[in-house]
């Protein structure tokens, strides 16, 4: 598929880095089929993050994920999940390539900045998850 889904994640937006992390993936070629800046309540990020719910880190995931505003958006471009993938850089940032977004942007695993799905499937139902028909074009 040529869609992938993302979210600016709290630390971001609560520092300031939206409009640069958006301007940078705008720039990898990246085309916006849909955006909104909301907040997650605990349940709907612990639904979000529902594959999680067995790790350590879930409590810590929720949360961290409904602590302040996120921006969720459907993005569209050739081979979508894994060039944004590439573009985000490594879970752990310690680990992120030089010019990652991750790298620039994110503090520690836990809090790193963004999200991009894992896989066509998880794109698909991640975009349905903050957007009805109406909202994606
Ligand atoms: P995402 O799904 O957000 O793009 P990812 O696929 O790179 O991230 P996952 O392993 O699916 O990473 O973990 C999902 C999210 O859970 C991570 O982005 C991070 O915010 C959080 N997380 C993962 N590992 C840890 C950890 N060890 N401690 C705290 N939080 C973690």
């Amino acid at each position: 598929s040529n869609r992938t889904f993302t979210m600016i994640k709290p630390d971001a937006t609560a520092k300031g880095y939206t409009g640069a992390i958006l301007d940078q993936i705008i720039k990898a070629g990246f085309s916006v089929k849909a955006m909104k800046w909301t907040r997650l309540t605990p349940e709907q990020a612990g639904l979000f993050y529902d594959i999680h719910r067995e790790r350590p880190f879930f409590g810590e995931l929720v949360e961290f994920m409904s602590s302040g505003p996120i921006v969720a958006a459907i993005l569209e471009k050739e081979n979508a999940v894994a060039d944004f993938r590439k573009l985000i850089g490594a879970t752990n940032p310690a680990q992120a390539e030089e010019g990652t977004i991750r790298k620039q942007f994110a503090a520690s695993v836990g809090e790193n900045a963004v999200h991009g799905s894992d896989s066509d499937e998880n794109a698909m139902i991640e975009g349905d998850f903050f957007f009805s028909k109406l909202e994606r074009f």
